[in-house]
């Protein structure tokens, strides 16, 4: 997990300078995607590869010191606070219920960072692998449908395709290149057919994705409501988003979910079958079940977290009555409710003492620490 983490951060450097130009991928109009994959298999990322073997031990023993200093007490650590997953679908103009203007998607980001929140990916949130720096909030940011606005190219003057800086994925990773302290870390679920639309570009853009730190999800090949659903047309739909997305990331697991309209089968009996099951000889494991509404989650090393239940918070400011991000952002400052923060230090789960009662029963005496 670390290892493949601290790729991702080398390389998203390396692809930073990459994003800004496709080298002419597109100068035909044949569709031909083969160009823009070799971008993602220089040598150059080889010889990063090689050096990130020497950074991470040094980052492990850097991190430890790091962590025997701090003093939770100061920084109000407290790890079964609860979680933001930040649910958008469109980022366009206007602003409207389920549409984020790319300008307020950078006030959102801006807004985040300079309150000490930074993103980690939903799967380490799932599992409690979280690496969220001391004294820091994690925060994970959710992206539904596969919208074309989330990852688009465009053809620049000089005619080379670039990442449209006012995509989802072009201001993360402006965000991120400005503020590298700010992992671009987000989850785009998608559905079957042509996510993000330019079918040439589908190649390009979940290679894109996974090399840069950011997971693909699973929201059905149809965007099926799931109400009436049997086992098999659930298992039909989550699987053919794993075949999909192994026809062009092989090595990729996709292992999160979140439900089209936010809605369960009504036969609860059915409920595994959103966490894993089966289809054409592909099996399907997914560590986290997303919900649409509304609030902050737990922990994930609280005793109700439910890695099949988590619910999200709508990050937009239109129609949410009083349930909106800035809405949670200010009752997290009024303390009514408790936000993470962490100790930086993944395998140890700090709380102030008074708390203890609320801890899972998963978490072992050797990796608690109360203050
Ligand atoms: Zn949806």
């Amino acid at each position: 997990m670390r290892r493949s983490r601290y790729l991702l951060l080398l390389l998203s450097i390396g692809m930073l300078i990459g994003s800004v130009g496709c080298s002419g991928a597109q100068d035909s109009t044949d569709g031909s995607n083969e160009p823009a994959g070799e971008i993602l298999e220089t040598s150059e990322d080889q010889e990063t590869e090689v050096q990130n073997g020497i950074n991470e031990a040094d980052d492990v023993q850097e991190r430890e010191e790091e962590w025997q200093e701090i003093d939770p007490e100061e920084l109000g650590v407290d790890e079964l606070g609860q979680v933001m997953v930040l649910m958008y679908h469109h980022i366009r103009e206007p602003e409207a219920e389920w549409s984020r203007t790319p300008d307020n998607f950078r006030q959102d980001l801006e807004n985040l960072y300079q309150q000490g929140y930074r993103p980690l990916r939903l799967e380490d949130y799932a599992t409690g692998n979280i690496t969220t720096p001391p004294g820091k909030t994690p925060v994970v940011l959710t992206f539904d449908d596969g919208n074309q606005n989330n990852f688009n190219m465009i053809e620049d003057e000089s005619g080379e395709w670039i990442i449209d800086p006012d995509s989802a994925v072009g201001i993360l990773m402006d965000f991120h290149e400005k503020h590298p302290d700010f992992m671009p870390h987000a989850t785009f679920f998608i559905n079957g057919g042509t996510p993000f639309g330019q079918k040439e570009w589908v190649d390009y853009k979940l290679n894109f994705l996974v090399d840069n730190g950011m997971d693909i999800g699973n929201h059905t090949a149809t965007h099926l409501h799931l109400g009436e659903a049997d086992a098999a047309t659930i298992q039909r739909e989550l699987g053919r988003i794993l075949q999909l997305v192994s026809e062009y990331v092989p090595d990729y697991d996709v292992n999160t979910f979140a439900l089209p309209f936010g809605s369960r089968p009504k036969d609860e009996a059915l409920w595994s079958y959103l966490v894993s099951g089966e289809h054409e000889e592909v099996s399907y494991h997914h560590v986290a079940v997303l919900e649409v509404g509304w609030d902050p989650y737990h922990s994930p090393y609280h005793e109700d977290f439910d890695g099949s239940r988590i619910r999200r918070v709508r990050a937009s400011e239109t129609k949410v009555d009083g349930v909106g991000m800035y809405d949670w952002m200010s009752t997290f400052e009024s303390g009514s409710r408790i936000r993470y923060i962490s100790d930086g230090n993944p395998d140890v789960v700090t709380i102030p003492k008074e708390r203890v009662d609320h801890l899972s029963s998963d978490i072992s005496e050797e990796s608690k620490r109360t203050y």
